[in-house]
């Protein structure tokens, strides 16, 4: 069987990029995500169109004229088909047994089709009409058990006939493609379609390839392939053109309200224009239909540089805009399948701003798993004698910021300033430890500051803020260097907790130099107010920045504790030339137990750090290797024998030998727990190191 996605990327949300193999010979590739674009009379007789699409990867054929050896082989050999069939399961099987040796052979994809008469129908007659049909789905699967196949899902509305179609799906491996032919006409319905998905992620093979089919207008497409959608079909823009409507990207209008066309496509620029009052030509709707399918090609293309590229969810939210009832689909995703997204969404980004828009990107699923990992990870030092609070800056990382240099010049002049803690409060992220501020996502998100809050900010802040305090002892004083809205915060945690809190005296600014003396004082009376207890005070404490951060970040990726064990001893650190990367080399051992990475924040473990995480069993990022060395560069997901349940795409994982003893490599997931728990192949995890 010829037919094989494979997933190359997880994005965030349940998007992703991936590609498609169609067959052996003639490496026919599909990238992901793609539009299917209609092989019909009307466009294939039109020079332009064809000039314009003579590199499009995905065609559909439904007229059956065009299955023939000679147009497809000949003249489109390297492009992927699928074929769905507008009459009834009869016909289809017809063609199937007429042309079975025309799909193999030039690898069409035959769908199969679900088409009756009418579309408002009772759950009972649905029902029926489902059963029906996959009672014949499931002959056609087992009398063409070389031929691979698409599956059209039809829910009439009553989402949980998806139940229905699952069986079938599990137990017949040539269906490949789960072709959703009505999920998305009935938007209004968010949030049935959200579950449907959700659960079709969760409880089927993550290889299968999700198409959406139906009533779908361009601005959908971004949320369909933040869904998890990997092929769109366009043809609906065929009818759309023909009622007479015009695709300008954020929404459809009417061509007869068009006075200024917002494009340059070969239509716009010639002979569209003229036309635009001409009510009955048919020249006028070959042009737009022309336009409409040039932008929805022009549309995926943003969508899969955005996805690839830039920070995706950005362009998700912006897009949103467009379709309220996308709006509401990506509040509900957000706020009540965190639970279910953090598990695809990959731990950071490289080398991306990551702009908050506003309210939309207060519960982005990588913003909440930061807050959510902060808080469950970062544990007190234990020499820790007195909090200070502090305002972020626009600049990132904070420390290499204006005012944050100014506060140093404050802070640092005493020697015992590593047993201060620094907080940084922020928005949208929250409160952030200094320790965390190279992190991911900390480390380059932007917002735009006019110095008000709004509620959401406000308790999201004052929430995390809470839940890091109150792991302090009570006796430690707390200081607030803050202006504005950050001390109303700071007053709101202040009523929550029976810590003291103690505010500088601002003058003018928060860094003039009225103000830094007044912090400086305030350190000065309260630094040694709280005794450290004995097993505090005889610690020898972490005096390096660096030291103290990677400790953390350790504890961050692996749990609390894992960063003492990797990093006891002191630290000689590399830089690259470009500053781009730091080595971790033990002073006392010489070994090098890691790499810090700046455009992440994380750590890549070398195997000698890792083997001081053992005794592993605890550990929540490992994966159980089903042999004893690992070959290559890549662990595919055969070669796995048991994982941790918690592995997110991106995480840092350690693979042990079927004994689960030694170390034998460490990677970076490629996809989750999940994907592996649902799939029998794919990528799973980059090694970057192994034991030879
Ligand atoms: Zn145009």
């Amino acid at each position: 069987m010829p037919f094989f996605f494979e997933l190359l990327e997880k994005k965030i949300g349940l998007s992703r990029v991936g590609r498609i193999t169609l067959s052996n010979e003639k490496k026919k590739v599909i990238s992901t995500p793609n539009i299917v674009v209609p092989f019909q009379n009307v466009l294939m007789h039109n020079f332009n169109f064809l000039k314009e699409f003579e590199t499009q990867d995905t065609f559909l054929i439904s007229q059956d004229k065009y299955l023939e050896d000679d147009i497809i082989r000949e003249k489109y050999g390297d492009r992927g088909f699928f074929y769905v069939h507008s009459g009834t399961l009869d016909k289809f099987e017809d063609i199937l047994n007429k042309k079975g040796n025309f799909f193999s052979q030039n690898s069409v994809i035959p769908i199969i089709p679900f088409n009756i008469p009418t579309t408002t129908i009772n759950k009972e007659f649905a029902v029926s009409e489902v059963k029906n049909f996959l009672t014949s789905v499931n002959k056609i699967l087992r009398n063409n058990p070389t031929l691979d196949f698409g599956l059209s899902i039809k829910v009439f509305d009553y989402y949980q006939l998806i139940d229905l179609y699952l069986p079938i799906i599990k137990d017949n491996d040539n269906v490949k493609i789960l072709n959703f032919v009505d999920l998305f006409d009935n938007l209004r319905n968010f949030r049935n379609i959200v579950k449907a998905i959700v659960q079709i992620k969760q409880q089927l093979d993550n290889n299968l390839t999700l198409m959406a089919s139906g009533k779908i207008i361009p601005n959908l497409y971004p949320m369909l392939v933040y869904l998890g959608i990997d092929l769109i079909d366009s043809s609906y823009l065929q009818y759309l053109s023909s009622e007479n409507f015009y695709d300008a990207l954020e929404q459809l209008l009417p061509i007869y309200k068009m006075k200024y066309l917002p494009c340059s496509c070969v239509a716009c620029r010639g002979k569209l224009k003229d036309l635009l009052n001409d009510k009955y030509s048919s020249e006028k709707i070959i042009l737009l239909c022309l336009h409409n399918f040039i932008s929805a090609k022009i549309y995926i293309n943003k969508i899969k540089q955005y996805l690839i590229y830039e920070d995706y969810r950005a362009f998700v939210e912006k897009a949103s805009l467009d379709n309220m009832n996308v709006i509401s689909m990506l509040k509900l995703l957000d706020r009540e399948y965190f639970e279910d997204l953090q598990y695809e969404t990959p731990v950071f980004q490289e080398n991306k701003v990551i702009n908050c828009l506003g309210a939309s990107s207060y519960y982005r699923p990588d913003f909440r798993e930061f807050r959510e990992r902060a808080i469950k990870y970062f544990t007190p030092e234990p020499t820790t004698k007195l909090i200070i609070l502090l305002p972020c800056s626009a600049k990132k990382p904070y420390s290499e910021s204006k005012s944050h240099r100014q506060f140093f010049k404050a802070i640092r002049k005493f020697p015992d300033f590593p047993s201060f803690q620094e907080i940084i409060l922020t928005s949208p992220l929250g409160a952030i430890p200094r320790q965390f501020e190279n992190l991911y996502p900390v480390n380059s998100y932007d917002i735009s500051v006019t110095g008000e809050w709004d509620n959401e900010e406000k308790t999201i802040t004052a929430n995390m803020l809470t839940s890091l305090l109150e792991k302090y002892d009570k006796n430690i004083p707390i200081i607030c260097h803050l202006e504005g809205e950050y001390i109303e915060i700071a007053k709101k945690v202040e009523r929550r907790l029976s810590h003291t809190f103690h505010y500088s005296d601002i003058h003018e600014r928060i860094t003039s130099k009225e103000s830094l003396q007044s912090l400086e004082s305030l350190i000065r009376a309260q630094k040694d107010i709280y005794v450290l207890s004995k097993e505090g005070s005889e610690l020898e404490y972490i005096t390096k920045t660096w030291h103290r951060k990677f400790i953390r970040t350790l504890d961050y990726q692996y749990g609390v504790g894992a960063g003492l064990k990797v990093l006891p001893n002191e630290l000689k650190l590399r830089k690259n030339r470009t500053n781009t990367r730091i080595e971790i080399v033990d002073n006392k051992t010489r070994e090098l137990l890691g790499v810090y990475k700046h455009s992440s924040g994380f750590i890549e473990l070398s195997i000698k750090g890792a083997i001081r995480l053992s005794p592993f069993s605890s550990l929540t990022k490992i994966i159980i290797f089903n042999g004893e060395k690992i070959k290559g560069n890549t662990l595919f997901r055969p070669g796995i024998m048991d994982y941790s349940s918690e592995l997110y795409p991106r995480d840092n994982v350690i693979i042990l030998d079927q004994h689960k003893k030694n170390v034998i490599g460490v990677g970076n997931m490629i996809v989750s727990s999940n994907f592996i728990r649902n799939s029998m192949t794919g990528r799973v995890a980059k090694i970057y190191e192994r034991d030879k």
